[in-house]
């Protein structure tokens, strides 16, 4: 019997941050509970020092802010907005939902990022806005697609759920777009259960982006004394998270350079741990360019083959690991296929990196006697 026992090491277990109930417990106590409250100022400009962003406005999930990006791009039936294939519904979804049609593009087959070289030819008289996910919180090569945004004039948004505290050449990720969107669900760096950013870049947009965030009316500047009443004045929904989560986000964020610390530390004992035995049976371990440094969100493998990686996943649950693959093609989704299309040339490496793509357990609190035991299990398997 291994030190870690019969238990399994999780893939994902969401820490609980030092002053995260005693923060919930006040905002209760308070009775200042609906959104916009004194936690949700403390996130906001917590968010604000990590990212740059002079504009942050907390959301009920990286859906929503995705939603309001939509909302606040105004579209018309037909317009495209450039999406990746490889990444979470949400990102396609979100435009779609708006009456947008999402044009797919293949990914990168060394970072998975969505490939720059691919992004000129997907675009039409009819593309509004190009959307990029820094897969891994590795940065996507953001000169080269700012470039093409900037020829075309569309506008660029990062869904930067998984880079939080991520850099591209120096700068933070979710600084390059117009708009970036952030998550909070249990599953990322930092979370309170559910939760969402939308950092507002261009703030020509601003203004706007509060209103529809708040129903559509202008309760933001109600608030601050700038207008007597407020009144319906815009589209929008009910996007703000209860002052609870964000008194939760708070204190995660307060720990943030500690919780990256400790994920650094498993991700680069993977990275260290496995490069003998990825090498000797054919796998591949992640790439990061020199211009990123990335948060440690996820540790990935690539197999040869589907057959492999399926073998690789039973292997590890019979060693108690859980392991889990990842995003399954947009392009080839039932959804997909009806709201969506392929960008020229399809998305041929995005099919083969979904089938081929597995990650390990990665969260703060994975102890060493834990990493080392997932990385005996790893060993122990040889690709056939
Ligand atoms: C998690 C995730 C989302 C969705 O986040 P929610 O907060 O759950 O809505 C969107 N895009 C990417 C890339 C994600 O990883």
């Amino acid at each position: 019997m291994s030190a870690t026992g019969l238990r399994t090491v999780p893939f994902n277990r969401p820490h609980v941050t030092e002053n995260e109930l005693d923060y919930m417990a006040e905002a209760v106590r308070s009775g200042r509970t609906s959104g916009d409250g004194p936690f949700t100022r403390r996130a906001a400009a917590l968010l604000g020092e990590l990212t740059g962003a002079s504009n942050v406005l907390l959301t009920t999930s990286c859906t929503h802010a995705l939603d309001m990006s939509a909302i606040l791009l105004d579209l018309r039936p037909g317009d495209e907005v450039i999406v990746p294939s490889f990444t979470f519904v949400s990102t396609a979804n979100a435009y779609a939902l708006h009456g947008a049609v999402p044009v797919f593009v293949d990914c990168r087959p060394d970072t998975l990022n969505i490939d720059e070289r691919l992004i000129e030819a997907a675009v039409t008289d009819r593309t509004r806005a190009i959307v990029v996910v820094h897969y891994a919180g590795v940065g996507c090569a953001m000169e080269a697609i700012g470039e093409v945004a900037e020829r075309y004039g569309l506008v660029l948004i990062e869904d930067n759920a998984h880079g939080l505290g991520g850099h591209y050449q120096g700068r933070p990720l979710g600084s390059f777009g117009s708009m970036a969107t952030q998550s909070f669900h249990e599953t990322k760096n930092v979370h309170c259960g559910e939760g969402g950013a939308l950092l507002v870049n261009d703030p020509a947009l601003m203004a706007r982006a509060e209103i529809i965030r708040e129903k559509g009316t202008d309760r933001s500047r109600y608030f601050r004394g700038q207008v007597d009443k407020y009144r319906w004045v815009d589209i929008g929904s009910s996007y703000l998270p209860s002052d609870i989560l964000a008194a939760q986000l708070t204190s995660q964020l307060e720990s943030f350079s500690t919780l990256q610390e400790q994920r650094h530390a498993v991700w680069r004992a993977y990275h260290e741990g496995l490069a003998d035995w990825a090498a000797g049976n054919g796998v591949s371990q992640p790439m990061v360019p020199d211009a990123c440094a990335h948060p440690a969100h996820l540790y990935y493998l690539l197999f040869p083959d589907v057959a492999n990686r399926q073998a690789f996943i039973g292997h590890l649950a019979a060693h108690r690991v859980q392991a889990l693959f990842h995003y399954q093609p947009l392009h080839s989704a039932p959804a997909g296929r009806r709201y969506g299309r392929e960008a020229p040339g399809g998305c041929p490496v995005t099919e083969q990196v979904a089938d081929r793509l597995v990650r390990l357990p990665l969260f703060a609190d994975l102890g060493e006697t834990d990493v080392a035991h997932v990385i005996d299990a790893v060993s122990s398997y040889e690709v056939g």
